[in-house]
């Protein structure tokens, strides 16, 4: 049965894949070892000709991969590796693909700790450019000859930015440079990065695509975009194979086997779980967002509301073109800043807490907690104020979450 559906096929993936006992998802494999009757396919999973095949966890279980099958189904891409963590992920890309003289491109609007694991790459001899890349040009002239990669996200956290994901797709394509496009806070039920050429995909399975604040998680998916067959850095070893696979086994076996990133069974049933309401959960707290964004915005004692659903935003055409909704993710600035933690204090809903994509409304000051160890001028160079407020929409009803901030809001 070939369903078009985002939800259709994803509810139905483990089913139509085939589960023992006529089972609707695939279990729980907790078995670290898998053993064979024969001697020669054990030596054929080590030699990579037994395909399909299970060896050691670490590399990956029958749980694992069918999670893995249904993210590469979701982002319409080849392949799939999941991680323990959205970080182990990135980590693994950056480690992999890499070398020491090489040069990357990076957003200078990024996750507060995958900016902190630039200056672990840059320590290991790996140059790392921070540039605006909401500007084509400031992109294009940071490449050098020794640039491999381009890295960006598609709605930074916390200032929600948006690049110019399609030019940067063009001139990566053009230069032959990996581009890797961290799609968290849209995920594949909002925007699908092949659609502008990225190379690579990173999922934080543990925000919107896990959903319920319960598990861990992170996925690189490979869209088949990237010929592997120019890469200079892929080892001799994997290059025996079809050379569209280059890029993801070397993250696979270096990564997952090498790093140790694995994620658990337990963890990508629990992800799989969450992941089938992925759309609707994606399409009310997105509904929420623009709602509540639009109310702030409006408010008499609201300085800024940054969130791409607003005309104000200055990539409001980016995302209404490439996205399906503005997400979840928003943060905003008091006119009288002072007044910052009283209000955070006075709200009742949302929980004071990190963390994104949940079906709770979470809420943290920026400066103060995620972006603290950074120092000032790192945030300054990434855009945050001091009083920005981070706030993740949940899909709570918006009626309870305007009044709640009505509330905080009197008199501030
Ligand atoms: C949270 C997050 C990560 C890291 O994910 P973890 O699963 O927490 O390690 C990476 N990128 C973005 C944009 C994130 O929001």
């Amino acid at each position: 049965m070939k369903t078009k559906g985002f939800t259709a096929d994803l509810v139905h993936a483990d089913r139509i894949a085939g589960v023992e006992h006529g089972g609707l998802r695939q279990p729980i494999h907790t078995s670290v070892q898998y053993g064979f009757d024969r001697v020669e396919d054990l030596i054929g999973v080590f030699q990579g000709t037994k395909k399909g095949s299970f060896n050691y966890a670490r590399q990956g279980t029958p749980t694992t991969a069918a999670l893995e099958a249904k993210i590469t189904r979701l982002e319409g891409g080849r392949g799939t590796v999941c991680f323990s963590t959205g970080m182990a992920a990135i980590t693994a890309v950056f480690f992999t693909l890499l070398r020491a003289g090489d040069h990357l491109i990076s957003s200078c609007y990024v996750f507060g700790n995958t900016n902190s694991l630039f200056g672990t790459l840059r320590s290991l001899g790996v140059e790392v450019t921070t540039v605006e890349s909401g500007s084509i040009d400031e992109v294009a002239a940071a490449v050098r000859p020794n640039t491999r990669m381009v890295f960006v996200e598609t709605i930074a956290n916390p200032g929600t930015q948006i690049p110019d994901l399609e030019a940067i797709g063009a001139l990566c394509r053009d230069k032959g440079l990996v581009y890797v496009v961290d799609n968290t806070v849209t995920s594949p039920a909002l925007f699908k990065p092949k659609a502008v050429g990225a190379s690579l995909v990173i999922n934080s399975l543990t925000k919107t695509v896990s959903g319920h604040g319960a598990a861990l998680g992170g996925a690189v998916t490979d869209t088949g975009e990237f010929p592997w067959q120019n890469y200079p850095n892929i080892a001799e070893v994997y290059r025996a194979s079809n050379s569209a696979d280059w890029g993801l086994l070397q993250v696979r076996k270096k990564g997952l086997r090498d790093m140790g990133g694995a994620l658990s069974s337990e963890q990508a049933h629990q992800i799989g779980l969450g992941a089938e309401t992925l759309s609707l959960r994606v399409a009310k707290s997105s509904e929420n967002a623009q709602a509540l964004a639009e109310y702030l915005e409006a408010h008499p004692a609201i300085q800024k509301v940054h969130y791409p659903g607003l005309p104000s935003h200055p990539q409001y055409e980016i995302a209404k073109k490439l996205f399906k909704s503005s997400s979840w993710l928003q943060s905003f600035e008091l006119r009288n800043a002072d007044r910052m933690l009283d209000v955070v204090n006075r709200l009742q809903l949302p929980i004071k807490a990190t963390g994104l994509g949940d079906t709770r409304s979470l809420i943290i000051p920026v400066a103060p907690t995620i972006f603290w160890e950074a120092g000032a001028e790192v945030r300054k160079s990434m855009g945050i104020a001091d009083g920005m407020v981070r706030f993740s929409v949940g899909i709570e009803e918006i009626e309870d979450l305007i009044a709640d901030f009505e509330q905080a809001l009197e008199g501030a």
